[in-house]
Parts: structure tokens; C-alpha cells; sequence
């Protein structure tokens, strides 16, 4: 019998917010393939908290910053799920080194830049071509294409200026590929999250603890991967049908302005 449950591939799905959507699509009743780069160990946790749960999932190692790993995890899709309908751009990393703007070297910014925002484009180029095949073969009904970006893509911070514009071009990215894709069908959002709980926050904890305490955001608590995961679930399920290149803050109201 073939397996006819739709199929989400998530970028860095092995630890915090990919966790947190990998979770949420598992139990949505997609069969999640679990990306990840170096931790294979986390990456087999996130897939047995899926299948604990009742969802089907398998992982698949791929650095998405070499193109021909990206390549070959829409190879491995194909191979072993046999369609994609959905694609996570989720991966990312902060500069391994906070320095001034004045100071960035170019290394940091092309490790972030390369990381953050030419793999997500270049693997959604990929997947968006293999999705346009798929929907006129008929093999899936629809297809949907989620990025997930930072408040850091408006807002400045100067210690990490590479990191604020790898998420400001994937913002763009979102924009250009909404439009490209609506004619075949393919939704292409933004999740733009806020203050997130995972180990990319853990060296700042303290820091970011005081600062929700005095205010931050007008919910007053760091967001949790599950937060991220409950807005992916919303737009995978289909709930924004007539929305495309939209961005949905995760922030905790972050982005308001008020007084
Ligand atoms: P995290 O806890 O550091 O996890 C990063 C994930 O990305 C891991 O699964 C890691 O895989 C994977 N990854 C990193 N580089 C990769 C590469 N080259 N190829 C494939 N996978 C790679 O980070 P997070 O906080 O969950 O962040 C997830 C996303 O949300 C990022 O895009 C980040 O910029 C964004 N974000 C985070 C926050 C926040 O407050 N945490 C706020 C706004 C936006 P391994 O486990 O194999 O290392």
C-alpha cells in the first residue's frame, strides 16, 4: 500500500524551534523528515518524540550550506518519503562571534549570510521546482513553503549585523518566491519569532531574562519551540488559504509599537 500522508521536510529540525515544528507537523499528520547537520544523536531524539507520539518520522544529515548536500536531501526525500509538501526553512546559526560592526570580518558575515540566507533560497529554488512537477503529475494536492526569520530582519542590533541581514534578505526571499509561486498554487510565508528558549539563546539567558522582566515584549515570557511549531501546524494545515508572502509574528507582541 503506498503511503499517501503528506511529507514536511524541516531544516535543523534536531533541536530547539525545528524540534518544536518537527513535533507539531508530526502530530498534524505529516511524515517529517528530520534535518539535521552535526548532532545525529538529538536529531534520532526528535524523531522517537514523534513517533512516541503516535507520528512518523526519519532524520537525514545534510549540511544545507554546501550545494550539494541540499541536492542530495531532496534526493533522500524523494527516495525514501516520495514527495514533498512541505519545506521548513528553518536552519540557522548566530555569528560565532559577536563583533562591532566596524570590526565584522567577512569570513563571519559569508559563514552567516551562506548559512541563514543562500542555503534557505537556494534549497526553496530546488524545492519549488520539484513541487511544480509534483502538483502537475498530480502526486500531491498543494504545496507550501515556510521560512522561518527573526525579529532580527528589522530590528538593529550592531554586534551581529550579518546575522540582522541574512534575516532581513530571507524576508525578502519570502516575498519574491509568494509571488514567483502563486501561480502554481504554492503558499510561501514568513514565521518571524521572537525571544526563543533554545541553546542559541542559552549564552544571553540572563540578559534576556531581565530584559522581559522590564518589558521586552508585552507578553511577558521567552517564547518556547512550541509556540513556533503551533503557527507552522496553522499555515501546513492550510488554514491561510487566501494569504501568501504573509509574515506571522511569533514575538510576543515584539513588533508593537506602544506606550
Ligand atoms: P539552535 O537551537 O541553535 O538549533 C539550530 C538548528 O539548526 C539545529 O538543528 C542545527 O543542527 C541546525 N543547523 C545549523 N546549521 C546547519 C546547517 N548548516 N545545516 C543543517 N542544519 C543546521 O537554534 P534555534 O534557536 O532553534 O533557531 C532555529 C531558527 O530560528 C534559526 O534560523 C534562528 O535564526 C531562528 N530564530 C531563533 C530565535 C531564538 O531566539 N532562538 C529567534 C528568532 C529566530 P545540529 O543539531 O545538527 O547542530
Amino acid at each position: 500500500m503506498p503511503n499517501n500522508k503528506p511529507v514536511a521536510l524541516v531544516t535543523g529540525g534536531s533541536r530547539g524551534i525545528g524540534r518544536g515544528i518537527c513535533q507539531a507537523l508530526g502530530a498534524e499528520g505529516f511524515r517529517v523528515l528530520v534535518n539535521y547537520n552535526s548532532n545525529l544523536e538529538a536529531a534520532e531524539e526528535t524523531c522517537q518524540m514523534i513517533q512516541a507520539a503516535g507520528g512518523e518520522a526519519i532524520s537525514c544529515q545534510a549540511d544545507i550550506s554546501h550545494a550539494e548536500h541540499r541536492d542530495l536531501l531532496l534526493d533522500f526525500c524523494m527516495e525514501h518519503l516520495g514527495r514533498l509538501d512541505l519545506l521548513v526553512n528553518n536552519a540557522g546559526i548566530a555569528p560565532p562571534t559577536r563583533y562591532d560592526l566596524l570590526e565584522m570580518p567577512p569570513e563571519s558575515f559569508d559563514l552567516v549570510v551562506g548559512t541563514n540566507l543562500k542555503a534557505p533560497f537556494f534549497l526553496t529554488q530546488a524545492a519549488a521546482r520539484l513541487m511544480i512537477k509534483q502538483l502537475e503529475e498530480k502526486i500531491i494536492p498543494s504545496a507550501t513553503i515556510i521560512n522561518v526569520s527573526s525579529i532580527s530582519a528589522y530590528a538593529v542590533s550592531t554586534n551581529r549585523g550579518e546575522y540582522c541581514i541574512s534575516k532581513a534578505g530571507v524576508s525578502m526571499a519570502t516575498a519574491l518566491f509568494a509571488v514567483e509561486l502563486a501561480k502554481y498554487g504554492i503558499r510561501v510565508y514568513e514565521i518571524r519569532p521572537g525571544i526563543i528558549e533554545t541553546d542559541m539563546t542559552a549564552g544571553v539567558k540572563k540578559k534576556y531574562d531581565k530584559l522581559i522582566a522590564e518589558g521586552f515584549s508585552p507578553i511577558k515570557r521567552w517564547g518556547k519551540p512550541e509556540d513556533i511549531g503551533k503557527a507552522v501546524a496553522a499555515l501546513a494545515r492550510g488554514d491561510l488559504p487566501f494569504s501568501t508572502g504573509e509574515v506571522i509574528n511569533v514575538d510576543g507582541g515584539f513588533h508593537l509599537r506602544y506606550f
